[in-house]
């Protein structure tokens, strides 16, 4: 979509009781931009990822409350184009701050995604399997750790309808960078997902919503594997370094990328060496013979 027809600072109506509006924040790692939800369609809304704090997108999500109290500012993670803007809509509408863990990190290493969210300050977090109630609809927290360790996802339960963060996304797949984004935590988290059979469309944070969520996630397990075997085939040629293999694995890929995607393959390779596949050595990696 051109940027000039992007619906950017608009409520979209796009299913039952789930309306949409975009921020202005695109970029190769958030597409069009981060897609805030509201939910509900009664006397009270939960809002999901709030996005970052610009004064247009927050006006945009106060315009859409309309008569509705807002009961809840919800976060899938605190990746900075997802909870910033929790602390200004909390002081606008007085609605508590619920949902995902907040996030310190001693060390986060280098980061190749969007930085970390400081000052995300939640009233209340929600366990796994935990729900909020409100006019109409419940949403039931899923902990779907991997992208970041705080990562959650939003059951609509009277719809079928999740909403995914930057777990699942239809246009891409999902950052993971160490140390906090971890490959074996993501891919147990798609396979939850996978085995969810209620869930029929998932609303990501970014992109289009997804309505072949199973088959998606089916390919999106397969693409992880694939990417594994192409590691570890690199490593069997004598590339052992990230740094190299990157630029022969992802040719053709935007190269703005390819820091993000040095990352994952940081964390594919973090994964191996906890299944005792490869070995790390400083900066190269080999493969564990087979015995
Ligand atoms: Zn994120």
């Amino acid at each position: 979509m051109a940027p000039s027809e992007r619906p950017y600072a608009v409520a979209e109506a796009i299913a039952p009781k789930v309306r949409r509006v975009l921020a202005r924040n695109p970029s190769p790692f958030t597409y069009t931009g981060t897609q805030t939800y509201l939910v509900g369609d009664g006397r009270d809304v939960a809002v999901i990822d709030p996005g970052p704090a610009e004064a247009e997108h927050l006006e945009a999500i106060v315009a859409a409350l309309g008569a509705a109290r807002l009961a809840a500012i919800c976060c899938t993670h605190t990746h900075r184009d997802h909870s910033p803007a929790a602390a200004p809509l909390a002081a606008r509408t007085g609605a508590p701050v619920i949902g995902c863990a907040p996030l310190t990190l001693e060390d986060d290493g280098p980061r190749a995604d969007a930085a970390f969210d400081p000052d995300y300050r939640p009233d209340r977090v929600l366990a796994d399997g935990e729900s909020l109630r409100g006019d109409g609809w419940t949403l039931t927290a899923l902990a779907t750790p991997g992208h970041t360790s705080n990562h959650l996802c939003f059951a609509l339960e009277e719809t079928g309808a999740l909403f995914t963060g930057d777990h699942v996304m239809g246009w891409s797949t999902s950052v993971v960078s160490p140390p906090d984004g971890d490959m074996s935590a993501y891919l147990e988290s798609l396979i939850r997902l996978y085995e969810r059979k209620q869930d029929t469309i998932y609303f990501p944070a970014h992109g289009p919503a997804v309505e072949n969520p199973h088959q998606l996630v089916r390919g999106m397990l397969g693409h992880r594997r694939s990417r594994e075997r192409q590691i570890q085939r690199q490593i069997e040629a004598g590339n052992t370094r990230v740094e190299t293999m990157v630029p022969a694995m992802y040719k053709g890929v935007d190269e703005r990328l390819w820091p993000a995607a040095g990352r994952s393959v940081l964390a594919h390779l973090i994964d191996l060496e906890r299944r005792a596949l490869v070995l790390r050595a400083g900066e190269e990696w080999r493969l564990v013979a087979a015995s």
